[in-house]
């Protein structure tokens, strides 16, 4: 799983998270609410993570708010996925030292894989940390709290055979009432040389299917009309009994739940809750998968799925497990079995060793799949990591920077040319707010995950309208009711 880091989910939904106007924590009165600052980094899975965190201490009498200045308690969700993400981290905590200074009391948090990743270092290296709790250890939080209260440093990093949160009713934050994230699984088996998300949250685990289709039900009962299951890869997806996915026999494989039966049992919940799910790996992407998707029309039509690079030889350095071939074999089989199929993906520039060669082989594998959408980023090295420790970080800058332009600069050319293409079609769009220009005008995602805004008429958030495109910008489709 790959995220854009540079905007936080925070950031984009800040502002529609609950705010009640109160006293500062210095003036707050016995027996008030503790007030909860939750700031997330990082990938979608980061973010459901926060709203567990947030029902965890919800639970313990904290209330959350978007304004720091109230907070008794500060938690940063962090990313370690590039070197960037922890340096805005890091800012982020440099700004927080003046929260301090004002009030000594407010404890300051950091969760997440940067948490996971520098463990009890974190707190030698921000003097203003107090609590480093990992992705697994979420539970421990009132009592890593009920220490720092006692006047010492407090960490939980443990990483679980089990710990899947499946009991935890997650608090929604900065929600817009209509889409909601669903974890499914935990950890990832996979070793890519270049990712430190097994080093940050351990080994696979599923969470039981039960629990997910109760959350969705929750859900679509209080008026969630989409829901997106999350996974670091849900293709992998397989839960008999609970626990590590490596410990399940190939006798309970027979009977096993598998990612295919889950995307059934959550589109069965209702006709009318939209399936959405992230992300896919093209090394276990089954059929079953896709026919599940082709036989219910609520299960969108888009699938994320991550190549990375384009040549074999790559991949193979990269450890992804599938070659330029078999990424094909998925595609093809993506637009045989669901034609009108949106599909996106991640690309890494300037990977140990790359030659010009392999690059343009990226550039003609994206000619030849001409994604929807893509994340694109350059190389960065990070700690532990196989490459880390066994490859040479040798691409110059310049020339990773160059080539990855060159891949921003053709996929931005295939982007406009599938929104394009969504021109003079009806699509079933979920609304899912007004449009950032205008309050007169509705947006919401088609099924292919593309953005359509048309004028609202006397339509509200959480309908299905049907909207005919007549025209459309680079990412927006734009059009009228029908
Ligand atoms: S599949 Fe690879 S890139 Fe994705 S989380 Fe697992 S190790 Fe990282």
């Amino acid at each position: 799983m790959e995220f854009n880091e540079e905007k936080t989910i925070d950031e984009t939904r800040q502002g529609e998270a609950i705010v009640l106007p109160s006293p500062s924590p210095l003036e707050r009165g016995r027996g008030e609410a503790k007030k909860l600052f939750l700031e997330s980094y990082g990938c979608a899975m980061n973010f459901s993570d926060s709203e567990i965190v947030a029902s965890i201490l919800v639970g313990q009498g904290y209330s959350t708010t978007t304004d720091e200045t109230e907070a008794d308690l500060i938690l940063i969700n962090t990313c370690a996925i590039r070197e960037n993400a922890e340096t805005r981290v890091r800012q982020r905590l440099t700004e927080f030292k003046k929260r301090k200074k004002e009030n000594p009391s407010i404890i300051v948090g950091v969760m997440g894989c940067m948490a996971e990743r520098l463990k009890a270092k974190f707190l030698e290296e921000e003097k203003i940390v107090d609590i480093v709790v990992g992705p697994d250890a979420y539970r421990d939080l009132p009592k890593l709290i009920e220490t720092v209260e006692g006047g010492q440093k407090a960490v939980n990093v443990l990483l679980s055979r089990e710990e899947t949160y499946a009991d935890i009713s997650p608090v929604r934050l900065g929600s817009n009432g209509v889409t909601a994230f669903i974890s499914i699984m935990r950890g990832c088996d996979n070793m890519c040389a270049f990712c430190v998300v097994p080093f940050t949250r351990g080994r696979e685990r599923s969470r039981d299917p039960q629990s997910i289709v109760e959350e969705a039900k929750d859900l679509f009962a209080r008026g969630y009309r989409e829901v997106t299951l999350l996974g670091q890869n849900v293709d992998s997806y397989l839960y008999a009994g609970g626990g590590l996915k490596k410990e399940i026999t190939e006798e309970q494989k027979k009977t096993a739940t598998t990612f295919a039966n889950l995307l059934e049992m959550v589109a069965l919940v209702s006709p009318e809750l939209r399936v959405r799910f992230s992300t896919s790996n093209p090394q276990d992407m089954t059929d079953d998968v896709l026919y599940a998707i082709a036989k219910h029309e609520n299960i969108c039509n888009y699938i994320h799925l991550p190549v990375q690079a384009g040549s074999t030889s790559m991949l193979t350095r990269m450890n992804r497990g599938y070659t330029r071939e078999k990424y094909l074999d998925r595609i093809a089989a993506i637009k045989r079995i669901i034609p009108d199929c949106g599909i996106s993906t991640d690309i890494i520039s300037g990977f140990c060793g790359e030659t010009e060669e392999e690059h343009q082989a990226t550039l003609s594998l994206m000619q030849e799949v001409r994604n929807d959408f893509a994340y694109m980023f350059a190389y960065s090295e990070r700690p532990k990591t196989f490459a880390e420790k066994n490859m040479k970080d040798d691409v110059p800058e310049n020339i990773k920077l160059k080539r990855l332009q060159e891949v921003i600069d053709l996929q931005l050319k295939h982007s406009a040319e599938k929104v394009k293409a969504g021109v003079g079609k009806v699509h079933k769009v979920l609304v899912e707010q007004f449009s950032k220009k205008s309050q007169e005008m509705l947006s919401g995602r088609n099924s292919q995950n593309t953005v359509v805004v048309f004028p609202k008429g006397n339509f509200k958030k959480g309908d299905f309208v049907n909207v005919l495109a007549t025209k459309c910008t680079g990412g927006t489709l734009i059009g009228e009711a029908v």
